[in-house]
């Protein structure tokens, strides 16, 4: 099916989405109800400002409800339960059913999200049904522990599903984010209540028939779209969650820490913001540097947590990488996110094309110099679009070098020596990601130990697998996602001792 998706162009893909019919409302205890009131929100695509679905707009009877469902599978322990064989069945079955619905998921993302249409066939929407099929494996493959102990007694170290856990998603990427707690909470046996950002709630909404169709028994997951303090708070808050996983800003990640603190004390695993710094050394391949550079931060618009946004060269070879990321800059082709050879789409909306744009302007009030973009462009199609961009000259203090921009703005500052390109690579709250460039192996392992991140990339940027950790280190928050490790998140363990005869 990949491949005749691959030679559509941009009247088929759109004839396509003008023919959905797309589903907005919540998804409870296995069938799709609207929102207790009875009121719905636009979900406005910034492909153009049309508004492409009426959404459920959940509030706290409708979490309630989702907590219920989710809480009384539990109990019943139809899913938890289930044999190891039949619980791989069932999320195999789960990630085929993404694959067979390539398209309408691929549409539904990138008309929330504005994304390029085939960023969603080739990434979004296999990267997802990928991760699903992962934890699959896990379910006849992951074996408990038995404890040394004295004779005549055994000590099992047993893993136990929490129970309900609230799954809070950003919009940058709905479906790979979503489907990273997905995988390893069902697979341990938890019932999830999931929230999508109210932006980009289309697919999410979509997985919870999938799921269903699947073999997920009702109530194993829930779905409910709605507004961060309307549906995401009461969530957090709920007594009867007993974990939430939560990706999106470190503001509010620190909010999910208060409401469990002012609940039951729940889990929180908490994926952040982050600032990810290159540190390019005089020695570096600067056409391979500036290759990973540019699409480190062009790529989704710069709207990935992990995005490579700080650039800190060498004041040798400053000048020319900076020429390098433009000359690969202008290879990436901003578009319409339905024509196939666009790269970069639409910002998610208006709100945050504002504040990419007050980014720039900000930057250059302090004193950066635009090296080249900086414009919103495209303003006739009414949606959301801006250009590749770098902003020279930046200074640590900054606001550009400090905070989490999310678009697809580079800034740029030099240093004189290995000791000063540490300091300033690790001066920012954040730690998700960072990346050494040097042909040097004794400073790629010096700097990439010294490094605080989550995740560090020498002379490459953005590869990564499921079987790789992800997450962040200080206020870029805690836990792992992929990997076996996030399996320990959905966990806890139980201790069995038993002594006999
Ligand atoms: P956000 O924090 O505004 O929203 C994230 C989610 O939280 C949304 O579903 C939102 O509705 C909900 N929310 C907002 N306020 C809430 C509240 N008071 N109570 C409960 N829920 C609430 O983030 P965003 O703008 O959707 O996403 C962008 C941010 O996400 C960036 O900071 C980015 O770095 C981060 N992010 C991190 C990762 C990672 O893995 N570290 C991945 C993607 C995005």
């Amino acid at each position: 099916m990949t491949d005749a998706l691959l030679g559509r162009d941009r009247a088929a893909w759109q004839a396509s989405a003008n023919a959905l019919v797309i589903e907005g409302r919540a998804f409870i205890d296995g069938a799709y109800v609207a929102a207790r009131s009875g009121r719905t929100f636009d979900d406005v695509s910034p492909i153009d400002g049309r508004v492409v679905a009426k959404v459920a707009r959940c509030e706290a009877a409708d979490v309630d409800a989702a907590v219920g469902a989710a809480r009384a599978a539990f109990e019943r322990g139809e899913w938890r339960r289930t044999d190891p064989k039949e619980r791989k069945r069932v999320l195999s079955r789960f990630a085929e059913l993404i694959r067979a619905d390539l398209e309408r998921l691929a549409l539904l993302e990138t008309l929330d999200v504005g994304k390029p249409i085939l960023n969603s066939v080739n990434v979004d929407v296999p990267f997802a049904a990928d991760c699903i099929a992962y934890y699959a494996e896990f379910a006849d493959k992951l074996y408990d522990e038995i404890a040394p102990t004295g004779p005549n007694e055994t000590a099992l170290v047993r893993r136990e599903p929490l129970g309900v856990v609230g799954a809070i998603v950003p919009w940058n990427y709905p479906l790979i984010i979503t489907a990273w707690k997905l995988g390893p909470a069902l697979l341990a046996g938890n019932s999830v209540v999931l929230k999508p950002a109210e932006q980009s709630p289309l697919t999410a909404i979509r997985l919870g028939q999938l799921g269903l169709e699947a073999g997920l028994p009702p109530g194993v997951l829930n779905v409910v779209p709605g507004y961060g303090e309307e549906a995401g708070k009461p969530l957090a808050l709920h007594p009867d969650v007993d974990m939430v996983s939560f990706t999106g800003s470190t503001e509010v990640g620190k909010l999910m820490m208060r409401y469990a603190g002012e609940s039951n004390l729940k889990r929180v695993a908490l994926e952040c913001g982050g600032k990810s710094p290159h540190v390019v050394m005089a020695d570096a391949d600067l056409a391979a540097a500036a290759s990973g550079i540019a699409w480190g931060i062009y790529y989704n618009m710069g709207e990935t947590c992990h995005a490579g946004s700080r650039v800190i060269a060498h004041e040798s070879v400053k000048d020319r990488l900076v020429e390098e990321i433009e000359r690969v800059a202008r290879t990436i082709t901003l578009g319409h996110p339905f024509e196939p050879s666009t790269q970069m789409g639409a910002l998610i909306d208006q709100g945050h094309l504002a504040r990419v744009v007050g980014y720039i302007e900000s930057g250059v009030a302090e004193g950066a110099r635009i090296a080249f973009g900086g414009r919103r462009v495209l303003t006739e199609t009414g949606g959301c679009y801006v250009e590749a961009t770098v902003l020279d000259g930046v200074t640590p203090a900054m606001r550009v070098a400090r905070e989490e921009i999310f678009g697809p703005v580079l800034v740029v500052s030099t240093f004189r020596d290995e000791e000063e390109a540490l300091r300033l690579a690790n001066d920012t709250i954040y730690g998700l990601a960072a990346a050494v460039w040097t042909r040097d192996i004794n400073v790629a392992h010096r700097l990439s130990n010294a490094l605080r991140g989550g995740t560090v990339w020498v002379n490459t940027y953005d590869r990564s697998s499921l079987a790789t950790p992800f997450g962040g280190f200080k206020q870029s928050g805690f836990g792992r996602d992929r990997s076996p490790h996030a399996i320990d998140k959905y966990t806890d363990l139980k201790t069995i001792w038993t002594a006999y005869q």
